[in-house]
């Protein structure tokens, strides 16, 4: 089985069954030395570690969350914690791996038909192609429900896209891209699959990202793509469908966060031990000892909520209020765990090979996808009041 995490200070990994355990144990050792040794290279030079794709084909982790392809029968709260080990690792990678396993293959999930699913769950799962999630445009980002303005236009058995999108992970290099538009007929959001190269269809790389910069965003340009019906998502009706599927993603968007913040915990346990200054270890002092248990006590109030919120995915009751309360506590909390981490290296947080400054920068793109902070909270609110203060 995996060995114990420091940073889980309550053992919650002891919930995961033997067999979890055991897969867990070869993720980490996947994670320990092909992955995190290289991940400030990849971050620095801006560039996705796209050369990793058959190694997660290999390990399950494209497949894991749908009963036709997972190599073995799961938990979404194992799920959860591979989410939160990857990211412990490098936030980019899990974010690189997320959009592809997690809000393409959800959206085929809940959204395909039994054909639709046959053809493009196992490839997806076995790595063959890349797919991307295509959501955000340029004008609309938290009012996508009301707001997207890429039209599909219904020509006999094809529909016409039209539209513009923005900052979509794996956009200028995914074989398949889900796209949603709306029905210029019914002004309905639908979905589509997107199979590239397609003419007038272009994916430009976003540059001089400073956050999760390892993750190539696109711009997404829709002049005419012609998609044949076949190709629409056809449980997919409106934009509340839509929801289900970004639902079902964002508790694992809450243990990303968490593991950027046991990432940064970790580095800066190990630096405070062993930096000196006015001839003792600065783990020494007092001040620091406070960072250091705050740092700790944000994960382990994180870990107790990332827990429960996959174990209501479990048991099937899981709200949207349930996944935004997570998504929105833990990154705000990640992001006073990380600045507390960055601060007690001083002058070499703000420096890559210090094993901090990543996890600080990415920690800003966490917070804000997948619903802002400020968006989480309104789904919780509207939960608690039983008013929607942003429609
Ligand atoms: P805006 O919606 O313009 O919000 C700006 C600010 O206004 C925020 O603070 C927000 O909380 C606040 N605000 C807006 N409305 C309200 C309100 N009613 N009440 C209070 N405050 C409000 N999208 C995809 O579709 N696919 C992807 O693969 C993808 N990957 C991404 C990767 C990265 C690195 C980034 C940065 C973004 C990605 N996104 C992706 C887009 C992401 O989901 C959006 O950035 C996010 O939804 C916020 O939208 P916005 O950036 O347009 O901000």
């Amino acid at each position: 089985p995996a060995a114990p995490l420091a940073a889980d200070f309550y053992g919650f990994q002891a919930q995961l069954s033997p067999t979890e355990q055991q897969h867990l144990a070869r993720i980490r050792e996947f994670l320990d030395t092909e992955v995190a040794p290289f991940a400030d290279d990849f971050w620095d030079r801006a560039e996705s570690p796209k050369h990793l794709w058959p190694r997660f084909a290999e390990l399950g982790l494209f497949g894991h969350a749908f009963a036709e392809t997972a190599q073995f029968e799961n938990s979404n709260v194992y799920r959860g914690w591979v989410a939160m080990e990857i990211s412990r690792a490098d936030p980019s990678t899990a974010t690189f791996l997320g959009v592809h396993s997690g809000l393409a293959m959800t959206s085929i999930d809940v959204g395909g038909s039994p054909e639709q699913k046959a053809e493009w769950m196992p490839r997806l799962a076995r790595g063959e192609l890349v797919a991307a999630f295509g959501l955000t445009e340029p004008g609309h980002g938290s009012d996508t429900a009301k707001g997207l303005e890429t039209t599909a236009e219904r020509r006999g058995d094809e529909w016409v896209l039209n539209g513009a999108k923005r900052w979509i992970g794996n956009g200028a290099f995914a074989d398949l891209v889900v796209i949603w538009a709306r029905d210029v007929a019914d002004d309905q959001v639908k979905g589509f699959l997107v199979r590239t190269p397609a003419t007038g269809f272009t994916g430009t790389k976003i540059k001089r990202k400073q956050s999760l910069r390892a993750v190539e965003n696109a711009d997404i340009v829709l002049e005419h793509v012609v998609v044949p019906e076949s190709d629409r998502l056809p449980a997919i009706r409106s934009f509340r469908d839509v929801a289900i599927v970004l639902r079902l993603t964002r508790g694992d968007v809450a243990w990303q966060a968490l593991g950027v913040a046991v990432g940064a915990y970790e580095a800066t346990v190990r630096y405070a031990t062993s930096r000196l200054q006015f001839g003792k270890p600065i783990a020494g002092f007092q001040l620091v000892q406070q960072k250091l248990a705050i740092a700790l006590s944000n994960i382990t109030a994180s870990f107790a909520m990332c827990m429960r919120v996959s174990q209501l995915q479990d048991e099937g009751v899981q709200g949207d209020h349930h996944s935004a309360m997570a998504k929105a506590f833990v990154t705000v909390r990640m992001r006073e765990t990380v600045a507390l981490c960055r601060e007690v290296m001083g002058g070499n947080g703000i420096q890559l090979d210090h094993g901090v400054a990543r996890y600080f920068a990415d920690a800003e793109a966490i917070y804000t996808v997948e619903g802002t902070y400020d968006m989480n909270n309104l789904i919780v609110g509207r939960a608690i009041t039983g008013i929607a203060a942003f429609v």
